[in-house]
This record gives structure tokens, sequence and C-alpha cells, in this order.
């Protein structure tokens, strides 16, 4: 990484790093809650169900305890969205409201080439629909659908118009290739082997991944021919997975935070109506139901969600659904919305407005009112065998809720409602409660339920060997003392890996002012990073005395005895198999002498050790 110190400035580096506060950068992506003096989550590396992904906000460091990436915020940024180092302290500079230097924004970010015809593709949709003759169809038909400049542009929506091959044209000038533009999904092409563009006379939606660059399109229709279909959508394409896009979901998890939740909602227009209401925090899956993936990627952002689908019998089955996807992932806390009059948002922003909209959010209702409410539409409460079914269906479901509190609140509402006994309920919700309880141990006995393993990291196995050099480099980076002391004595740490980083820190401190551990990673390469994130993430006592030096130094001598004497022995083998007496001779003096200090190596220990305890 020291190379790219020439494009951009170290102090501009050390500049913006200081400027944010790793929490707050990870918190876009991740849900993080306080743990003591840590942020714990759920990893975004890996798919996991318990966090083990930790951010400390003292050292501004991240480490995940099960696939073992860590590093500073450059380090995090890289690896989640996937860019250069460069790109990375673009991204943090970005976000720190810090202007990149002069000589570094003309390089602009490069992008694979299809996710660049689809970025030129938004922009020229939208040029043609804001600022031409051509696009004026589009645009009355945008100001029809009550869509002002501002959603235009926050939402980068354009207009492509009937023309056969202006978008073809266009992007050809722009120098791709046809393989290019045939994979691209923005073109239908003809068994010759012709390319027509597959949008005409539509508006153009961009729906954009999770870092906000579009990879595929909605075109809704404009004429009101019923042949067409409504909607088209890109088919799938290397860059564009529909199971894994959220429709705006790079621009709400930014007020996911400050919001506290993600509203989730059938279709990318319901986004907009919303936004238009004031509610930034929506998303929607994109022509499909919510898919797992989906719901896991909701989760790396917030366990609060209100889902807000069609107030039609389609929508709440949809919802229904993804209730149960919610539920299978699990710890979500989730708020129904049910609009009147089986309004969408749309219709019910329209005819109650937009406050009255914002107040339905907030006044979400719980999965438990849902499914009651829903309940009590299925049967006829009047006939005496039906309600008792209800009853029965109704005491289940209360029974699922963890919480007893929430039980008895149900239990009551129910019994105050049918004019059935409390007693009589309750005596019926401990025995649902107890078959639940069977069944939750059922289910978790034959986990893991929902997502495959994920893939770990190539990973070695901490030895008595690698504690010693992890608290050993500790001691030579936190204390003047222990490195003067290592470095009189000539130590050298055994694994290679250590040693570098012992000889790149020294060369760190001597050449910069201001010492930051945070500020060292970003000037060693990357394979080293989570060696130092490790080491310092443990929880080891800060203080060292020499004493432990001295002890840590032994077991490092005992590791390599062992080592040695696993040579002579193999050697020893080796003179067997030759029926060399001398060089087994050799070899087995070799190895007395070896075990001799080895012996002397953990009397000293010992000898210390209790000297230690006498103390
Ligand atoms: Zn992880």
């Amino acid at each position: 990484m020291i190379e790219l110190a020439g494009r951009i400035s170290e102090d501009f580096i050390n500049e913006v790093r200081d400027s944010v506060n790793i929490v707050d950068v990870i918190s876009q992506y991740v849900s993080l809650e306080k743990r003591g003096k840590d942020y714990v989550g759920l990893c975004p590396f890996h798919q996991e169900k318990t966090p083990s992904f930790s951010v400390n906000p003292e050292k501004q460091f991240f480490y995940c305890f099960g696939c073992h990436r860590g590093g500073n915020v450059y380090k995090f940024i890289m690896e989640k969205e996937e860019v250069t180092f460069p790109e990375s302290v673009e991204r943090v500079a970005e976000f720190a409201n810090i202007p990149m230097p002069q000589e570094y924004q003309e390089q602009p970010v490069k992008l694979n080439p299809l996710m660049q015809m689809h970025q030129d593709a938004a922009d020229f949709y939208q040029q043609i629909l804001l600022t031409t003759k051509i696009g004026e169809r589009g645009l009355n038909y945008a100001r029809q659908r009550e869509l002002d400049d501002e959603l235009l542009k926050h939402f980068k929506i354009g207009y492509a118009p009937d023309r056969r091959d202006l978008l073809l044209t266009y992007l050809k000038e722009q120098g791709y290739t046809d393989e290019q533009l045939a994979e691209s999904g923005l073109f239908v092409q003809t068994q010759d082997g012709r390319l027509f563009d597959r949008f005409r006379d539509r508006l153009m939606f961009p729906m954009s991944d999770e870092t906000g660059h579009p990879v595929a399109f909605s075109g809704r229709r404009i004429s009101d021919n019923p042949d067409e279909p409504k909607y088209i959508n890109s088919p799938e394409t290397s860059i564009f997975n529909k199971s894994d896009l959220l429709f705006h979901f790079s621009e709400a998890k930014k007020h996911a935070r400050k919001e506290g939740h993600l509203v989730l909602f059938e279709g990318h227009m319901d986004v907009i109506s919303a936004y238009k209401s004031g509610i930034k925090t929506g998303i929607a899956s994109m022509g499909t139901s919510l898919t797992q993936q989906q719901v896991y990627m909701i989760r790396r952002i917030t366990r609060q969600v209100v889902i807000n689908y069609d107030g039609d019998d389609p929508g709440i089955h949809a919802a229904e659904r993804a209730v149960g996807l919610f539920k299978q992932a699990g710890s979500f806390d989730l708020g129904i919305v049910i609009l009147p009059d089986k309004l969408d948002p749309d219709e019910y922003v329209k005819q109650y407005g937009a406050e009255s909209y914002q107040a339905a959010i907030t006044g979400a209702i719980s999965t438990t009112d849902f499914f009651l409410l829903r309940l009590k539409k299925k049967y006829n409460l009047n006939n005496e065998r039906e309600q008792v079914a209800y009853l029965s269906e109704a005491v289940q479901e209360i029974a699922t809720l963890q919480n007893p509190v929430e039980q008895d609140l149900y239990v009551g509402r129910l019994a105050k409602e049918t004019g059935v006994s409390l007693d009589a309920l309750k005596m019926n919700l401990s025995r649902a409660r107890r078959r639940q309880r069977r069944i939750d141990e059922h289910t978790s006995a034959a986990e893991p339920a929902v997502l495959p393993p994920a893939p770990v990291q190539e990973q070695q196995p901490v030895t008595r060997a690698t504690r010693a050099q992890q608290r050993l480099l500790y001691a030579y980076i936190y204390s003047d003392e222990a490195r003067e002391y290592l470095l009189l004595n000539g130590f050298v740490f055994p694994s290679p890996q250590y040693e570098r980083l012992a000889k790149l820190w020294l060369n760190y401190i001597e050449t910069h002012e201001n010492v930051s551990l945070s500020g060292f990673l970003d000037f060693i390469p990357e394979e080293l990073q989570s060696i130092i994130v490790s080491t310092d993430m443990m929880e080891i006592p800060g203080e060292i005395t020499l004493e432990e030096l001295e002890a840590q130094v032994r077991v490092l001598n005992l590791c390599k005895i062992d080592d040695e004497i696993g040579q002579h022995m193999q050697a020893i083998a080796d003179a067997r198999r030759r029926n060399d007496q001398t060089a087994i001779l050799r070899e087995t003096q070799a190895i007395l002498q070896l075990r001799q200090l080895k012996l002397q190596e953990e009397e000293a220990v010992s000898d210390r050790k209790k000297a230690s305890h006498e103390q």
C-alpha cells in the first residue's frame, strides 16, 4: 500500500481517517449494538446468526471472531465495497465531507463495463426526460403521476422514447462492444443477432445495487395500450440478481439509523410515494416476492422493519409470507401496516395526505395483532363451533410469543373480546406453551436452519507459539521498554510475518510523528493487517513485566526446541531406512541434548511461576 501514498498524500489519508468514527461508518452497513466498550453486530462478510463482529471505537478497529477479518475503516470499506485502497479513502472522505485533493479528482472511479454502461444509460434516459423535446411525453406523464423534479432526480428516473435503437446508437458511440451490449440486458436480440432497445416509450426507473450504482431498470408503460405489459424489468445479468437486490436500499440505509427502521413495500412505486410523504427509509423487492437473501441484507442494517404491502388480498398474503421469512431468520422487531379500503400507499397518500400516512407507519401493529385480525376474518364468531376454533388458533399463536407479559396481555384482550373466562384461556395457553416448547426444542435441534455454512477464511489454529508471539508483538508495539529489551537481546520472532511486522513498526515509529496503530495499518501489506488487529483485539492485560517478557520468550524457545527435536526424529527415521548407524547415533545425541535443554527451560519457567505465586 505504500506505493499508493504517492497518489494520495499520507497527511490526507490520516486526516480523513481521524475525522470519522469507524462506528458511524460501519453502522451504515451493519446494525451495531453497544456491548461494554465495543460495538457488536452480525458480520457483513460471513453469514451468521449470533454476532461475532466487533468494532472498537477506542482503537478504531473492527474484527470478526468468526472469519478473522479485521482492520481500520479503510480496510472495512475495501472489503465491503470491493474497492481499492484509494477508492476506499475516497468513500470515507465523502462520508466525512472532505473534498478529495485536486490531483486525485481527475481520476474517476472505474466501474466494470456493464455497470458503467448502466450508469451511462441511466444518465442518458434522465437527460432525455429532463432536457429534450422528445422527452416531453415522458415528462408530462411524470407530472401526471405527481413526480416532481426532486423525486425524478433522487430516484434517477428517466425516459426511453419510442425508438428502436436510440440507446443502442448512444452506447455504441461510447465505445461499448457488441458483446458487452448483448449481455447487458438493455437490448433484445433478434434471431439473426441484431440488437434493439428493450425499453421503448417507458418511464425508466433504475434499480441500484447496495452501493447505489444502477444495475437494472424497470420501465413503466406510458401508453394506454393494454397489450403492452405495464412494467418491463431487465432480465438477470452478471451484475443483476433479482433475489439480492432491494430497490432504494443504498439510500434507505443511510436514513435507517436515524429513523430506527426500514419500511418494506411491495413495489418501487410505493417506495417513491412514501418518499414523497417524507418516509425516506422505504425499500422494495424487485419483481419477485421477498427472498431470504434480502431478509439477511435488511438484518445487517436494522432489526426494526415495518411491512407495508398493499391492502388487497394478494398484498396481505405476501405480507404473511414476508412475516414468515423474517421470523425464520429470527430476532426481528416487525410492524405491519394495513391501509384501509385495500389501498396501496400511493392511493392512500392521495386520499388522506402525507401526514396521515406517516401516522399509519408510526402506528404499525404487531405481527400478533396482524395475525389475530386475519384470523377473526376467517371465522364466523357468531357460530359457537367456529368461535372455539378461532380461540384455539389464537391461543396457539400467542403461545409462540417469548415474552410472558405480552402473552398475558393478548389473552386478556381475547377474554374480553369473546366473553370466555380468563382462567379457561390461561389453561389453554399453558397447554399450548408446553407444546410450543417441544416444537422449539425440536427445531433448534434440527439446526442449521436457513443458510449454508459461510465460507470461512483460511484459519490457523492458535497455538501456544502463536499466542506467545501475539503477546510479544503487543509488547513490542505498546511498550518502549519491552521493545528495547527484545532488541537488546537480539530477539527474533520465529514466524517471518511477525518478524516483518516488528521491523515495519520500528520503521513506522521512526518516520512518523503522530504514531497510531490505526495509521500503521495503512502502511503495511494487507495480509499482515489481520495479525495486528487480532493481536490487538485479544483481551490481554495491558501491563507487561520483564518477567512476563522472559517467560514468553521461553515459551517460544521451548516451541523451537520441540520443532528441532521433531526434525532430528525425522532424520533418525531416514537414517534407519538407509541403515546408517553413525547418523542414527549422531541424531540421537542431538535429541538428548535438546531434551536436556528443554528440561532446563521448563524448570526455569516453573521456578518463575513459583516465585510469582509466593510473592
Ligand atoms: Zn465474519
